[in-house]
Formats: C-alpha cells, structure tokens, sequence
C-alpha cells in the first residue's frame, strides 16, 4: 500500500451513482438513504424524459451535486442554449458529444462562461457500446483508441473540463491531456459484486490509479439491499487509498 506522502488526492466525493429508473417516487426513496457528502448524482435521458427538470431541481435543493448525462448534440445554437438551462438548473456537471465539434463546444463553453452557476462541461468521445467495425461503417477510420484520443484533445482545445471514458482509456488519455482535465468513468464494480451487462469492468481503486477523478456507479448501489452500506463500503475502500479532499 502506498505511504501517506505517495497517496494520490481524490474528490471525497468521487462517487457518482446513476439513477438509471423511470419514476421519481423510486429515486427519492433511494437518494433519502444517500449522503449529499458522500456522493453524487447522475440523471441519464431515460429518467429526465420521464421526470423532467423539476426532479433534477429537487434533487440539488436536497443537496446533492447533479452531473446531467444528456449528452448534448445538435447545431452550436441549440447546445449552447441547452447548456445554458442546464447551468439554470443549478447542476454540477453537463455533457455533450465532442463529435458535435469544436464550434459546438466552444459555444457551448461560451454559454457556460456567462452564467454566475457554471456547471462542468464534459465531453463523450465514442460510446463504448460501438466497435471498431460500427466506428468504420460511420466513416471514422483508425482504432477506436485513436478516435477517442483525437476527440478527447479536441474537447480540451474547445475548453471543455473532461471527458466520460472508459475505464481502459482512462490511462492513455492521461498522459496525453492536462492535469487539469477530468475523467470519468462507468463501467465499474467493486470486487466480488455483480458485473450485470458491463463487459469491460474496474474496481473503484484500480479506476482512480489508472487516473479516473469520477466513478460512474449505478446498480452496485441502486440495487443493493441497503444502498448507503454499498455506497460506504466502496468510499471506505477508497479512503483506504486514497487522500480524500474536501
Ligand atoms: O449500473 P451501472 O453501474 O452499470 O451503470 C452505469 C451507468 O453509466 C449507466 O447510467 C450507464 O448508462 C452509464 N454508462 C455506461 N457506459 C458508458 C457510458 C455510460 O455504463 N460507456
């Protein structure tokens, strides 16, 4: 285990769990057994398009940071008006696809910049659901590491805090993007619980080594039987190696 003067600094709330659910009712009796200290929150499309901003609004009023993963991509306009209401919401974090391109996120850094709440601005590079044939057929040529390395940097020049990468990209992207930047990744499980549909898994610990500042966590919490005794067990394990900041 690494000394205290070797350990790596790390959010104390590092941990973002996904509230993959359709009905408002579920999600605040699961959020009313959360800490706002110890995690925050994810709101994908399927959950706003049921529930709509007057959940994510609830959701910060209770104190929680919210990372809005409705991966903006459309003209520069249109992005950067959405993330203008989503600066409006009062949320933490807000993405959009970096292969709407450099204009798209620059308008949409723009927008941010003018508003006195300015939420994280992250970028998806390639879904990881797509493979190199899928990326192909699209027309983007090259490995998949490739393409998300390109898209990444493109999403730094533009402004853009971070990107949302997998696990397995995490260490290529850092030594490549600044300190500055953050990555944040899905696709992980504690040692010894369920991998459900993720192919390509990571413990919490190994995922912040390989240079991850967010986990994305959903139903290793969601779907535990106590879902704060989950949650603490994967912060206490991180406490363990980690410094944790404020
Ligand atoms: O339940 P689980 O931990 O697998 O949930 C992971 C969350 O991260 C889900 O909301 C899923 O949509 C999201 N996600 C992912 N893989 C990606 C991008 C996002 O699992 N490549």
């Amino acid at each position: 285990m690494a000394s205290e003067k070797e350990k790596k600094v790390i959010d104390s709330k590092c941990v973002i769990v996904a509230l993959d659910f359709s009905d408002s009712g579920e999600v605040l009796e699961l959020v009313s057994g959360l800490d706002p200290n110890s995690c925050r929150l994810k709101v994908g499309k399927e959950l706003y398009t049921h529930c709509g901003p007057v959940l994510v609004e609830r959701l910060a009023a209770d104190g929680f940071d919210v990372f809005l993963d409705l991966k903006f991509h459309d003209i520069p306009n249109t992005v950067a008006g959405a993330c203008a209401a989503a600066a409006d919401l009062g949320v933490w974090m807000v993405n959009v696809h970096a292969l709407g391109g450099r204009r798209m996120m620059e308008g949409a850094r723009e927008a941010i910049t003018q508003k006195s709440h300015q939420p994280l601005l992250i970028a998806v590079t390639i879904l990881t659901s797509m493979g190199e044939s899928d990326l192909h057929e699209i027309g983007l040529n090259g490995s998949t590491e490739e393409n998300v390395v390109r898209l990444a940097k493109l999403a730094e020049q533009s402004g853009l805090n971070g990107v949302v990468c997998s696990p397995l990209e995490v260490e290529v992207l850092d030594r490549q993007c600044d300190d500055a930047f953050y990555f944040v990744t899905p696709g992980v499980r504690p040692a010894g619980t369920e991998a459900n549909d993720q192919k390509r898994i990571t413990t919490p610990v190994d995922a912040l080594n390989s240079g991850a500042n967010y986990l994305v966590i959903g139903r290793p919490i969601t779907a535990a039987t106590d879902p704060l005794v989950a949650l603490q067990a994967i912060n206490s394990d991180i406490r363990s190696s980690f410094i944790l900041s404020a």
